[in-house]
């Protein structure tokens, strides 16, 4: 029998996390190193913005895994340890306190870091931005502390952000770029939607506009748009994006754009070098392209198979995308393609009730490729992720079931 085979990730985040988790499951004997800059065990997320950020969810039940899992499984966590340098010839990884770590299947997954705005006050007290553990605590100190709150971005983060600030009782403002919240992500219909939800809700949008500056003397009190207004307020979250962290592998010659290129087997461009979640430019099997997902799901499935092809086995990647978002009382689910399409179709009304719902299919080039549901009835999310995983071609009568709420989907 061979000497053991040593798996180093690098990246303690989700993907990371559940890398670790599947090698264990298909090697009892490698020795497994999971390298993470951050002071913490992988954790998940997405509570950072939702029940976390509002005191709903104790610390211990934001971790991917409790310490036990990491130490019955002998997976050496090395935690506030920085990877610097990869030499794939030598199959080295170098951190940054000069350490030298060999390995013989290394996988990439260091997400994201948020994009900032490089305006006039940007580094006033009371600016925060939305990534990590301390930036959910900070976060909350400053909202508990606020009367008026000013989110500046129209995506995820600037859509839960206002809604946790307003549920705080917080006077809120979201400064958007677009004309509607969320618009990009997931288009016009649902855009309204939430538009509208948020300003039923008592939210103040400020759209087609973006910040000029923020202002204040030792602390934030307000920020100035581009359109001239200063909205006052003591706290400030911004979610403008992120960017991949690709320096690492870009400087070590792996094949890079927009992400860290990898095939459906999540191998990159080097064979002993996988890469998964956020970082990964993927060529999808389901829709014959190559995408990049920052969302969790895609963090936690793409972790696992990395993790299973790396311990030996030949696993495509070829799930269906998913990503939920919680926005006030909306239970927001999406699955498939939602970022390449032409077309959406309505399935009926949306219901202004006391449980709102809508439901929006999205299409490219006459493929039913993704759905976004608000408020799922029951049983109503199994039927179309069962649907969409055969990527379907509608005829003209398929379109007229899809956008109707009595009849059975296509
Ligand atoms: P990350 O979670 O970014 O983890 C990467 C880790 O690698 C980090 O800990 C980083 O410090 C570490 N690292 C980076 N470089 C190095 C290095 N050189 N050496 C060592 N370590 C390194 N998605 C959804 O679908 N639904 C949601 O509701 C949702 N909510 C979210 C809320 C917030 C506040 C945020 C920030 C994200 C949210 N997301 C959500 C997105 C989701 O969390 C990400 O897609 C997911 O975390 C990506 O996982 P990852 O493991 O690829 O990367
Ligand atoms: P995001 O969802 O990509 O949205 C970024 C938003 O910022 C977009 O609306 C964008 O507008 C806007 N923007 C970009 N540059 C701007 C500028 N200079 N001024 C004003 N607005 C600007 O990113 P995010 O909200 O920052 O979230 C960070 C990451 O976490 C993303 O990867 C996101 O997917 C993830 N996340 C996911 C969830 C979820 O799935 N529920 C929740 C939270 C976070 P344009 O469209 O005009 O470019």
């Amino acid at each position: 029998m061979g000497d053991p085979t040593t798996y180093v990730i690098i990246g303690a985040g989700l993907a990371g996390g559940r890398a670790a988790e599947a090698i264990r499951e298909r090697d009892p004997q490698g020795r497994i190193v999971l390298v993470g800059s951050e002071p913490y065990l992988p954790y998940h997320r997405p509570h950072l913005s939702k029940k976390y950020l509002m005191g709903k969810r104790p610390l211990e039940k934001v971790f991917f895994k409790p310490r036990e899992f990491y130490d019955e499984n002998r997976i050496e966590v090395l935690t506030g340890r920085t990877a610097v340098a990869l030499d794939p010839k030598a199959h080295q990884v170098t951190l940054a306190d000069g350490a030298v770590l060999r390995y013989d299947r290394l996988l990439l997954a260091t997400g994201s870091e948020p994009r900032h705005l490089n305006v006039v006050g940007s580094d006033l007290a009371g600016v925060h931005y939305l990534r990590t553990l301390p930036d959910s605590d900070r976060l909350r100190d400053a909202m508990m502390q606020a009367q008026r709150g000013v989110v500046v971005g129209g995506g995820f983060i600037g859509a839960e952000v206002a809604s946790a600030f307003a549920q705080q009782g917080l006077q809120t403002t979201l400064i958007v770029r677009e004309e509607l919240l969320l618009r990009r992500a997931v288009g016009e219909v649902v855009g309204r939607f939430l538009t509208d939800y948020f300003t039923g809700k008592g939210v103040t949008l400020r759209t087609e506009t973006a910040v000029d500056a923020f202002v204040g003397g030792d602390r934030l009190e307000g920020v100035r748009t581009t359109a001239g207004e200063i909205i006052p307020g003591g706290v400030a979250a911004v979610g403008v994006g992120v960017t991949p962290r690709t320096a690492l592998a870009q400087a070590a010659g792996l094949a890079v754009d927009n992400g860290v290129l990898v095939d459906e087997y999540l191998q990159t461009s080097d064979p002993d070098i996988f890469a998964a979640g956020d970082i990964a430019a993927f060529w999808s099997p389901l829709y014959r392209r190559r995408m990049r997902i920052e969302h969790w799901d895609v963090a936690r499935q793409q972790g696992r198979t990395a993790g299973l092809n790396m311990a030996g086995d030949h696993q495509p990647w070829d799930q269906l995308p998913y990503f939920y978002s919680d926005l006030f009382d909306l239970d927001l689910q999406a699955y498939g393609d939602l970022f390449q399409w032409d077309e959406t179709i309505q399935r009926g009304p949306a219901n202004p009730s006391a449980r709102p719902s809508l439901t929006v299919f999205y299409l490219y080039q006459g493929q039913w490729r993704g759905a976004l549901v608000i408020n799922p009835a029951v049983g109503q999310l199994e039927a179309i992720q069962e649907r969409l995983k055969s990527v379907p071609t509608l005829s003209p009568a398929d379109r007229k079931r899809l956008a109707d709420p009595t009849a059975e989907l296509p």
